[in-house]
Order: structure tokens, then C-alpha cells, then sequence
């Protein structure tokens, strides 16, 4: 098996089908652990980390501390996420090297259906492959209206850390990672205009969770800007100018386009191997074969949910398929639908499973329940009484559909929601479960009760 993209897809992948007995080759051409430990999930949450530990410290004064405060130091924010970095490369070097994955640092390409050239700093070489893996992610999606420096006009990737903390950061893009990064930026101090193109932020996602997070923003001092899209971004030392589509036009010190992402599949040589492609991303049947069989795609360049999670689980399934494990209790199919999200916004956002809003468009019968977190103890002893749990089951069994939670460890706290929607859990299964007292899960047993 020759696997290109090292991102928890490919990754993942390889210590699997090495430990079903593949021998298996790793190309990637930057870090193993991919963009999600170099780019995206690790460095922006850990970055999210330190802003919520100073907001935590702000918002502490309400439990009996007189002083608090903080400076974020960006030196010292960049010495952490770089040994955070360095950890988890280096733990996930060497699971790989304890499953004996060779690994080749360089650029994987296809030159045929079962060959890959791999072109390294010691030269080029050719594999021959039974199985070939296309795991290779993708990277912010850069518009020809913004002038992208790197210092003033950045995407998320000049953001770990930028080279000074804005004074006045735009935010372009009101989807997840925008969201995060207002976030972000407002815990440290920023002042945040954000740019929302619809009506409502996160506009995928459940209006009343999208409204306690505007709420939140807006009671933070966020500004948001609805209706309107960019057309323009520039500038430098002395300021920053976006132009809007309805003729606003905001200034501020720095401004970040966080608009989407793109496929990395430009120079894969997809054309040479027979591979299809659509708006260059590779579509996949059910076990995540291309339209070549022996040829997969996983991660974000299979254009399903872009999540690392996700990611890391179709490159198991993928390694499973590829071993000959067939569906069964060993290969379960990958449910996209049931697969749980975050955002980690203050409060954290959570869902999984049907939302109530989509159940009501489709006409569905569903019981929604909701339960504010003022409602459990723990959410009073921490002082954030903030955010609810909310459960969809179905009324005739009880069996649970799916569930959103806004407030604090959101997304450690959907894990129980998760389980029961992948497992056909119902309501009852969660309520009569002895949980933990005093804890934030007791507003979800009550919710399921
Ligand atoms: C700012 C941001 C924050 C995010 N936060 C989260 C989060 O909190 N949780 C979550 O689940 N998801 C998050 N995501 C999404 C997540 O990062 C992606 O879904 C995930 O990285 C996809 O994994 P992957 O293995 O497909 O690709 P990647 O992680 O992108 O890895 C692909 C690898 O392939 C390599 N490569 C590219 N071309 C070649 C080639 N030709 N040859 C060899 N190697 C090549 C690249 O160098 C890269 O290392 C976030 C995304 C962004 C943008």
C-alpha cells in the first residue's frame, strides 16, 4: 500500500493496514501529522486554549479572586504551539515506526494506476502499488479580491501566532473557523468586526445554537456584519480597508479570510492513473474507493465532512477494505450523519445526529428536549451558567436522533449524545445511567430524563 498525505487519513491508514499485515509506504511532503497538527486543529486550539485561559481569569473576579490579569505574550505562545507540535509529530512518528510504515519525505504523485513517483531531496523514485492511498487534504481557499500579505491580510494559516496581536481584526468568513478565530482573537484582547454574508453566523447549523453564539459575541463586544460579502481586502502598516458588496466599508488593523479550503489534488496526476475528479476533489463509493478500485481517497480531498476525525476514521476503514475485511461488525460503514462536531467558541458549540430544525423541514416526527446548564449545580459552582443541552429522540421509541449543546466542554460532553445516536441508544439508556454529581452531564441526563 503507498499512501500519500501524512494528516490523520493517511496516518491513521497506515498503522492500520500495517497492523492487519500490509507492507506500506507514507509519502508527505511536509509534516507527518498533516495540516490538522500543523495548521488547523492543534495550533488553532491550542491558541483558543490561551485566550480562554485569559478570559477565565477575567471572568474568575466573579469567584471570590479580588485580582486577576493577564498580557498574552506572542513569543511565548509561539515556543508552546511549536513543542506541541513537536510532541505530536514526533508520537505519531513513532507509532508508524513501531508498525514499520516506511515513511519518504517528499511529493507523491500518480504516473499509472499502480505506480507512485515520489520525488524526495535524495532524488526521484518509483513504487509499484497493490493499493494506492490519496490522502493529501487541502489548504485555505486564497480569492483573487483580497490582497493576502501574510502580516496584515492573512489567512488562518499566518495565524500561529501573527506577528502582533490586532488591534482591530476583520474577520471574512462567519462558518466554523471564522467563528473560532473572532473568538480567538477576542479572548486575547483583539477588538473583532466579523463579516457575516447571510443573515445568521454558522448558517449550517441549528438558528438557536447560532443565536446563543451571536448573543455571546455581541455581549463580548464582537461586531457583526450581516448581509454583507467582501469584494476587496487591503492593506498594510497603516490600516486595513474591506469593501463590502453593499458599499460598507470597514477598517481595521489586520483582516482574516477564512473562507473555505481547497482541494490539494493540482499535481497528483489523477489524469494519468484514470482517477475522476469533481471541482478537484475525489469522489468516493461507500468503502472509499475512487472510480479506479484499488484506488482510494480519504481525508478532506474525498470532499465528505472535513473533519480530522472523520479523516482518521475513513483511513481505517479504508486500511480495513483494502485487508479484505468485509462490512460487518469488524467494517461498520461510515455514517456520516452521526459523525459529532465542535466549535470552540466561548461557549463551545456541540451537535450530532438531526438537528431539530432539519427534522421540522422534512416533516419528522422527533421529541426535542432542553435543559439550560443554569439548571445543574456545577454550572453555578463554575460560575458559567451559560448554554443548554438539547436532545431529539424519537417519540414512539425513545431512541435517541441527535443533540446540540452550547456552554463550557461542549464538546467533551456530546461524546455521550454521540455514542447513543451511532448505537441506537435511547433516552432511557442515558437517564438511568449513574453519572458523576457535580457535573455538567447532569443537565444532559435531565434533558434525557
Ligand atoms: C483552521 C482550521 C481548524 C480546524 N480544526 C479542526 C478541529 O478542531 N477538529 C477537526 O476535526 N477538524 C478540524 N479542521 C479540519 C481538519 O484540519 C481537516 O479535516 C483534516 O486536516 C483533514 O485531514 P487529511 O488527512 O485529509 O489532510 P491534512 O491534515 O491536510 O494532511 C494532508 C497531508 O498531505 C500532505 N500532502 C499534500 N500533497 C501531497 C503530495 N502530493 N505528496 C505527499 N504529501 C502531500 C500535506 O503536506 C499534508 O501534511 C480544521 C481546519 C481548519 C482549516
Amino acid at each position: 500500500m503507498v499512501i500519500l498525505g501524512g494528516g490523520p487519513a493517511g496516518n491513521s491508514c497506515a498503522t492500520t493496514a500495517a497492523r492487519l499485515g500490509a507492507e506500506v509506504t507514507l509519502v508527505e511532503s511536509d509534516t507527518i501529522g498533516g495540516a490538522a497538527h500543523l495548521w488547523d486543529c492543534i495550533p488553532s486550539k491550542a491558541m483558543i486554549a490561551t485566550g480562554n485561559a485569559q478570559s477565565f481569569l477575567r471572568r474568575s473576579m466573579g469567584m471570590g479572586l479580588t485580582e486577576v490579569g493577564s498580557q498574552v505574550d506572542l513569543t511565548l505562545v509561539a515556543e508552546r504551539l511549536r513543542r506541541i507540535e513537536a510532541r505530536i509529530e514526533g508520537s505519531v512518528r513513532s507509532l508508524l515506526e513501531s508498525q514499520n510504515v516506511r515513511m519518504m519525505k517528499g511529493v507523491g504523485s500518480l504516473v499509472g494506476p499502480d505506480r507512485v513517483r515520489a520525488e524526495t531531496e535524495g532524488g526521484v523514485s518509483e513504487l509499484e502499488a497493490d493499493v494506492v492511498v490519496l490522502a493529501t487534504g487541502s489548504r485555505p481557499r486564497v480569492p483573487d479580491w483580497a490582497e493576502m500579505d501574510g502580516r496584515w491580510v492573512l489567512s488562518t494559516r499566518d495565524c500561529y501566532p501573527p506577528e502582533e496581536l490586532p488591534d482591530h481584526m476583520i474577520v471574512i468568513g462567519s462558518g466554523v473557523t471564522g467563528v473560532e478565530f473572532v473568538h480567538l482573537f477576542r479572548s486575547m484582547g483583539s477588538q473583532v468586526t466579523l463579516i457575516v454574508s447571510r443573515q445568521q453566523v454558522l448558517p449550517q447549523k441549528d438558528p438557536e445554537v447560532a443565536a446563543a453564539l451571536e448573543e455571546d459575541f455581541m455581549a463580548s463586544g464582537v461586531r457583526l456584519l450581516k448581509g454583507a460579502r467582501a469584494i476587496s481586502a487591503s492593506g498594510g502598516a497603516d490600516g486595513v480597508t474591506v469593501r463590502c458588496d453593499d458599499g460598507r466599508v470597514i477598517e481595521g488593523s489586520h483582516a482574516l479570510v477564512a473562507i473555505g479550503s481547497v482541494p490539494n489534488s493540482e499535481r497528483l496526476g489523477l489524469e494519468a492513473a484514470g482517477v475522476h475528479s469533481r471541482g478537484g476533489y475525489v469522489p468516493v463509493d461507500a468503502f472509499l474507493r475512487s472510480n479506479v478500485p484499488h484506488i482510494y481517497a480519504a481525508g478532506d480531498l474525498s470532499g465528505r465532512l472535513p473533519q480530522s476525525s472523520v479523516a482518521a476514521m475513513q483511513g481505517r476503514k479504508i486500511a480495513q477494505h483494502a485487508l479484505g475485511m468485509g462490512p460487518g461488525r469488524a467494517h461498520r460503514y461510515l455514517d456520516y450523519d452521526k459523525a459529532a462536531s465542535a466549535i470552540f467558541t466561548e461557549p463551545e458549540i456541540a451537535d450530532v445526529g438531526l438537528a431539530e430544525a432539519d427534522a421540522f423541514a422534512e416533516g419528522r416526527k422527533i421529541r426535542v428536549t432542553k435543559v439550560p446548564f443554569a439548571s445543574a449545580p456545577k454550572a453555578l459552582i463554575n460560575d458559567d451558567p451559560r448554554g443548554f443541552v438539547k436532545i431529539v429522540s424519537d417519540p414512539a421509541t425513545g431512541v435517541v436522533l441527535g443533540g446540540s449543546i452550547v456552554g463550557r466542554h461542549a464538546a467533551e460532553l456530546i461524546s455521550v449524545i454521540a455514542v447513543a445516536v451511532s448505537n441506537g441508544l435511547t433516552v432511557s439508556d442515558i437517564h438511568e445511567s449513574l453519572l458523576v454529581h457535580p457535573t455538567l452531564s447532569e443537565a444532559l441526563a435531565e434533558a434525557a430524563e
